[in-house]
């Protein structure tokens, strides 16, 4: 029996099994990273969003609403209708120029100063000239023009300052989509491929192992396996031609067995026991089905004369010789033993009385002109009397002593003839008959 895996070439399908999981654990570890990254990333975009860009955001909002209270109050300086009015625009103005959130911003805070001043120079040109606000007009829409476009340009820019921060966001977002799909394929292919070489190299495998076991017979060539990479499957499959192996074996010593109970070591003639067996059970089935069916019984003549005369092998040859010729002489369909020492008993299936006869006269006449050769190359001759019993309506050992009776009648009637029981039947039957 196989006790390891020595002899085989291929891989263990642990190992393989083993190999495909680690496989699987690397790609799959390495796709969480991949995607774990990019989740990072925006963590990192929305932490960066909320700490830095919404402020930002909100400085800048901030920044554009006082420009534009300051563009504002610098237009209520222009069109107020009062000293007073026109005093007060111009302090907020004064206020908002040097607000911190203004001047911390470079081009905001010039612009400021610029408007501040020019606000302050028209206010005291006004108080020697009337029409100082009238003259400095377009001078103010100008520069209130250029404050207009930096207003628009700062709320730009803090806009943009969230668009940028939320695309890295969305765009970090779908490449973890992407990589979540990828990584869903990755798996589902994995678990394909998996599957076929799990189908393809071990549960097909077994079922033709299941297949071969179930159909192990004797009477079937040993399985053959199509060479499979998998050793323990290998191993298996080879201990399956072990066990065809063993099992011819075996069928190989019971039928020795089988032959040594059955068969008669001398003559290989069927024994006794055995014929009475075979011959019970075709007397039952001719008896059922109606058919003709006859028994014989033969003793080979003055036996005890031949052995003394040539010895006790030359007996045993001749009762080889003589039971060689019966299996020679007789038909497929027919049955013959050896009954006991020098005596034979025969079943004819399918044949009358009379059809028997004339095969056992054949038989008879063939054998009283057989020479046979002895171990000293002497040659000798010897005859035999049959008696023959019709077997269609009467238990086997009924028939087979009504055909020993008919032997006995043949000796007594001078040996070397053929006696049917009943007498219908003539003996010393030609041979062409
Ligand atoms: P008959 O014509 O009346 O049958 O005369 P026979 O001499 O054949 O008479 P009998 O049946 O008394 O003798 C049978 C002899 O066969 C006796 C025995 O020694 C011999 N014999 C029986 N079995 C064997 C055997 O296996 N080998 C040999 N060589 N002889 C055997
Ligand atoms: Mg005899
Ligand atoms: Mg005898």
């Amino acid at each position: 029996m196989i006790d390891n895996f020595s002899g085989f070439k291929g891989i263990r399908a642990g190992r393989a099994f083993a190999l495909l999981a680690a496989l699987f654990v690397l790609i799959f570890g390495a796709m969480v990273v991949l995607i774990a990254l990019d989740q990072q990333r925006v963590i990192d975009s929305t932490t960066r969003l909320q700490d830095q860009t919404v402020p930002e955001i909100i400085r800048h909002q901030r920044l554009s609403r006082n420009l534009e209270q300051l563009r504002q109050e610098g237009e209520r300086v222009f069109a107020a209708s009062t000293p007073q009015a026109r005093q007060q625009a111009m302090f907020v103005v004064t206020l908002v120029a040097s607000h911190p959130s203004v001047l911390e911003h470079r081009e905001a805070a010039e612009q400021a100063r610029l408007l501040e001043r020019f606000l302050v120079d028209v206010l005291r040109q006004s108080s020697r000239d009337e029409n100082a606000f009238a003259a400095n007009l377009p001078e103010w829409q100008r520069l209130s023009a250029r404050l207009g476009l930096l207003v628009d340009d700062i709320s730009i820019q803090g806009t943009n300052l969230a668009t940028k921060d939320l695309g890295d966001v969305a765009a970090a977002m779908n490449l973890a989509r992407i990589k979540l799909y990828v990584a869903m394929v990755v798996v589902g292919l994995f678990l394909l491929i998996f599957l076929v070489l799990l189908r393809a190299h071990l549960i097909h495998p077994l079922q033709l192992i299941d297949k071969a076991l179930s159909g192990l017979s004797v009477e079937r060539p040993a399985p053959q396996f199509a060479a499979s990479p998998m050793i323990e499957i290998q191993v298996v499959e080879e201990a399956i031609g072990e066990l065809h192996a063993s099992l011819l074996q075996n069928e190989e010593a019971r039928q020795a067995l089988e032959n040594l109970a059955n068969k008669d070591g001398l003559t290989g003639l069927t024994n006794r026991r055995h014929f009475m067996l075979l011959a019970d059970a075709e007397l039952q089935r001719a008896q059922r089905y109606r058919r003709p069916i006859t028994v014989g019984m033969a003793d080979l003549d003055f036996f005890k004369k031949l052995n003394d005369t040539y010895g006790h092998a030359a007996g045993d040859t001749v009762l080889r010789a003589v039971a060689a010729l019966m299996q020679e002489t007789l038909r497929q369909s027919d049955l013959v033993g050896r009954y006991g020492g020098e005596e034979f008993a025969f079943l004819f299936p399918e044949s009358s009385l009379a059809e028997a006869a004339k095969l056992a006269e054949r038989f008879r006449a063939r054998c009283a002109d057989y020479d046979i050769r002895l171990a000293d190359g002497r040659l000798v001759r010897v005859t035999l009397s049959m008696g023959l019993a019709d077997a269609s309506e009467c238990p086997l050992e009924i028939a087979l002593k009504h055909a020993d009776d008919a032997l006995y009648a043949a000796k007594h009637q001078g040996r070397n003839r053929v006696v049917v029981a009943g007498g219908d039947v003539a003996a010393d039957l030609p041979l062409d008959a």
